[in-house]
């Protein structure tokens, strides 16, 4: 138990990224949105980016999409308390325009410091950017939401539509809720499985996911929890 540790770690970090210059995004930026939470938490969710309102505040998820994203933790008796929420780029893009290669990779290595600190059981990937940046792969998150994946790390992630996508497609709300619902269960299976060491590779389901290496398509396999 070295939760003072970790909080005075993420402290670290929240301070680095407050006044951090490292990519254009730092310039038109009004705050920074390191991230906010348990630092001990078992699940961390990973957005794409600050929008409006989280620019203004400094805290994810603070808008209408974090309204829906707040309803969906209760519906799982979770809170911002318990979990950590974080966004794999740290501050708004202008007029929420996609974030560039060249900013998401000077803003990646606060994510994995982050990841490292916090070592939560689960990751859930809200949206496409996150999925894309988490699970590299070219599987549509239409195909591979609400659908656990052990990686090579050995961290189990959950790719989830964004909750924003809600906001735009009503119909997608009932899905988001019912993929919502299945945290609980996936942590309670992580749990018991980080008990078993598996005998030997091939007592580990996998899954075959094309990855784009160099520009060239390869089929690798990741383990499915
Ligand atoms: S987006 Fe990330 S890398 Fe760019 S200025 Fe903000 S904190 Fe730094």
């Amino acid at each position: 138990m070295i939760e003072a540790n970790e909080e005075e770690a993420l402290g670290v970090i929240a301070n680095e990224v407050k006044v951090c210059q490292k990519c254009r995004l730092g310039k038109t930026r009004t705050q920074a949105v390191p991230g906010v939470g348990d630092p001990e938490a078992e699940v961390l969710f990973v957005g794409e980016a600050p929008g409006y309102q989280e620019d203004q505040k400094g805290i994810p998820f603070c808008g209408p999409a974090g309204k829906f994203l707040d309803e969906m933790l209760a519906s799982v008796s979770l809170d911002r308390d318990k979990v950590f929420i974080a966004n794999v780029i740290k501050c708004r893009p202008p007029e929420n325009r996609d974030p560039e290669d060249d900013e998401k990779n000077a803003c990646w290595p606060y994510l994995q410091k982050q990841i490292e600190i916090i070592n939560p059981k689960l990751i859930v990937c809200l949206g496409r950017h996150s999925m894309m940046r988490l699970i590299p792969g070219q599987a549509s998150i239409s195909k591979i939401h609400g659908k656990p994946l052990r990686r090579p790390d050995g961290r189990v992630y959950l790719p989830l539509y964004h909750p924003s996508a809600a906001l735009h497609n009503g119909s997608l709300r009932p899905v988001q809720l019912e993929d919502f619902s299945k945290i609980p269960s996936i942590i309670e299976k992580i749990q018991k499985s980080d008990q078993i060491t598996p005998t030997s590779q091939e007592s580990v389901p996998t899954a075959e996911v094309k990855i784009n290496q160099e520009g060239k398509d390869k089929i690798i396999k990741q383990k499915l929890l």
